[in-house]
């Protein structure tokens, strides 16, 4: 179907920051909108945000110039074009943008159109998007990828960038059991959330949130966090291993300095090797199945060790890889990591994603689809999960609604595919 316009304007984020919504509207009355997240412990080599730098508006963090590209450069080129290929649509975007890390138009910009189309196309087609983004990777890679919900990863305890506490670890998670459908897992992990705040509350600690609505209290080391969730699983009723397990994502990069882990909050200084024999200790005490970002992005030799090392957990590339072929290709080669994130904006356009979901796919590494810190309302990534089959999503805890619109879409489609 022909794209008759393209229109955009600058929105506010779930850190009141300003980010890009972008409207695609067809010949045939179709429409489709989407709003691009942002991370705040981003990887070197992601894709350019594009902000104004102006220091009068949002402390230089407007987005009028990614609005005006979008409005100007990116619509001449979109319209009259097909919205159904994805991937025409997407090249067209990178071929006017013409830098290695879509620096000129913002890969902000760029996602929101190359979001936008799917979604009005999905909507033109009468089809859920969930759908058309399994008809799109299907028909991209001559696949026959199912559907299915994902397993989620809640993010229950906020550390490193994402709360002003002394914990170094960025995100401590819960996972419900495989043996759990995507509803009943939801509802066992809402009550851990709610009996961990009982848990602080009682203990005199704050339950304020970070940014991805876990509780950031100032406890003293990161072993003292593990201790609290178990608790509160043990507490909620359920056997901590067996109903719900732990995950983490150490978000390393952030506290890598001159050649050392710093953890501050424990007063340890790490070298590489160290590093390692701390996280898999912890990993089995705390029988923990995933640890994102264990490492610092550039140690290829590093990740290599620890994927051996602890053989038995999903080692989780987000800064190593920032969902760019390329680099998952290195990580493979290299035995850099078994499982990658997937953030749509780390690399800006929806079939390059696809692509690096396909290189995963084919070469037995794990997907794990996330959000972003900074977070929207937009529930294009519980669609994306459920279309590539992505087995797990990352989307922070059972609580605020930025977070919790993700979980509810997928309450929604989980009700649309067994009704
Ligand atoms: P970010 O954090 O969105 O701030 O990068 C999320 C993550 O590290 O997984
Ligand atoms: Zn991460």
């Amino acid at each position: 179907m022909k794209i008759k316009s393209v229109k955009s304007l600058e929105v506010l984020d779930s850190r009141g920051k300003p980010t890009i919504l972008t409207t695609v509207f067809l010949e045939d009355g179709s429409t489709g909108t989407a709003m691009v997240p942002s991370g705040a412990s981003t990887g070197t080599l992601e894709a350019h945000e594009l902000n104004d730098n102006n220091l009068r508006r949002y402390n230089g963090f407007g987005k009028l110039k990614a609005v005006k590209n979008s409005n100007t450069r990116i619509a001449e080129a979109l319209v009259d074009q097909n919205s159904l290929d994805q991937e025409k649509i997407d090249q067209r975007l990178i071929e006017i943008d013409g830098t290695p890390n879509k620096s000129s138009l913002g890969a902000n910009s760029i996602l929101a159109a190359s979001l936008s189309v799917a979604k009005a196309s999905a909507s033109s087609m009468n089809t859920p998007l969930y759908e058309y983004i399994n008809m799109t990777f299907n028909r991209m890679f001559s696949e026959k990828v199912q559907m299915s919900l994902p397993r989620p990863m809640l993010n229950i305890f906020n550390g490193g960038s994402h709360a002003n506490n002394s914990i170094d670890i960025q995100e401590f998670m819960i996972i419900p059991s495989k043996n759990n459908d995507f509803h009943e897992g939801l509802r066992m992990s809402s009550e851990v959330y709610m009996k961990l705040k009982d848990i602080l509350s009682n203990k005199g600690l704050s339950t304020t949130v970070g940014d991805e609505g876990g509780f950031a209290p100032d406890l003293k080391t990161n072993e003292e966090v593990i201790e609290h969730i178990i608790e509160a699983i043990e507490k909620s009723g359920y056997r901590f291993g067996e109903d719900i397990f732990l995950a983490l994502d150490c978000a390393a990069t952030e506290f890598f300095k001159s050649d050392k882990y710093v953890l501050e909050g424990e007063g340890k200084n790490l070298s590489t090797f160290e590093m390692i024999d701390y996280l898999e200790d912890l990993a089995k005490r705390f029988e923990i199945i995933s640890i994102e970002d264990p490492l610092n992005e550039n140690d290829w030799d590093g990740w290599a060790k620890i994927t051996k090392q602890l053989k038995n957990t999903q080692v989780v590339g987000d800064d190593i890889f920032v969902t760019q072929e390329k680099l998952l290709q290195k990580g493979i080669e290299s035995g850099a990591g078994n499982a990658i994130l997937i953030k749509l904006n780390q690399v800006g356009t929806l079939s390059e994603t696809l692509s690096c979901i396909n290189l995963a796919k084919r070469e037995g590494f794990e997907t794990i689809v996330s959000h972003r810190s900074g977070e929207t309302e937009d529930t294009f990534i519980s669609d994306l999960s459920v279309g590539i089959d992505a087995k797990q999503i990352k989307t922070g805890a059972p609580a605020r609604s930025d977070r919790t619109a993700k979980y509810n879409r997928l309450l929604v489609i989980g009700n649309e595919i067994y009704p």
